[in-house]
């Protein structure tokens, strides 16, 4: 089976995506460590802003999703990239990076080689309407600007970092404003997903609502 989840930034479908995954032992596909990966590579070779050379990175990545103790990890060959995709500067390379049609276009298939070999959860932007049109169960999260902010306020604060919350909320709406009207592959609700909005939602309840959309779809199938 494959469950596509698709949704802005901070709705929480990572977190909740990847525990639902865990507790079912189903594999989780974050398409997003994907971009990340074409991003960090490209930055280090200077290549960013020439969409052909992101496109070769594309092609010939090699990249790894290992299970460990401390969560899952990301590996392009042998190099360790958890943490180095997560920078402030791969984020911000990835928003240039990720709308490139050529590089979309390179990663399809190492998006369903993925997602197919087992029963998956894959999340990301597009997967409910262009990587996997056709999976079993299509999900869009969302929540308000200010719930997402608020829950990014406290990671920071837990990092023992500080920002400043009408900002961070500025920032996540210029985000959701490029995601959705992006030309290639914008951020779209399918006709036949399920909106799941967390705004009200704690982490155990999201994971909860989650659950009970897949099994009632598995008994459908059944
Ligand atoms: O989800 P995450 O923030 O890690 O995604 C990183 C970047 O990759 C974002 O800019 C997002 O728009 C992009 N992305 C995408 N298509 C996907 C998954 C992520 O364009 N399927």
């Amino acid at each position: 089976m494959i469950i596509a989840i698709d949704g802005p930034s901070g709705a929480g479908k990572s977190s909740v995506s990847r525990e639902v995954a865990n507790r079912l032992g189903w594999s989780l596909l974050d398409t997003g460590a994907i971009y990340r990966c074409v991003a960090l590579i490209a930055l280090e070779k200077h290549v960013d802003n020439d969409p052909n050379a992101c496109a070769e990175i594309a092609k010939s990545l090699d990249i790894r999703f290992v299970a460990s103790k401390a969560g899952q990890k990301v590996f392009i060959g042998d190099r360790d990239v958890t943490k180095d995709i997560r920078t402030f500067e791969t984020t911000q390379c990835v928003n240039h990076v990720s709308p490139m049609p050529e590089v979309r276009a390179q990663l399809l298939d190492i998006q369903r080689r993925l997602g197919h070999a087992t029963d998956s959860i894959v999340e990301g932007r597009d997967i409910g309407s262009v990587v996997f049109p056709d999976a079993e169960l299509k999900v869009f999260y969302t929540a308000s600007p200010q719930a997402r902010a608020m829950r990014r306020m406290k990671e920071f604060q837990a990092k023992g970092e500080h920002f400043d919350f009408e900002e961070v909320v500025k920032q996540i709406k210029l985000r959701d404003e490029t995601e959705f009207n992006r030309e290639h592959s914008p951020l779209v609700k399918c006709e036949d997903a399920i909106v799941l909005d967390t705004s009200d939602l704690d982490f155990e309840e999201s994971c909860q609502a989650l659950i009970r959309l897949i099994q009632n779809r598995q008994k459908e199938l059944a």
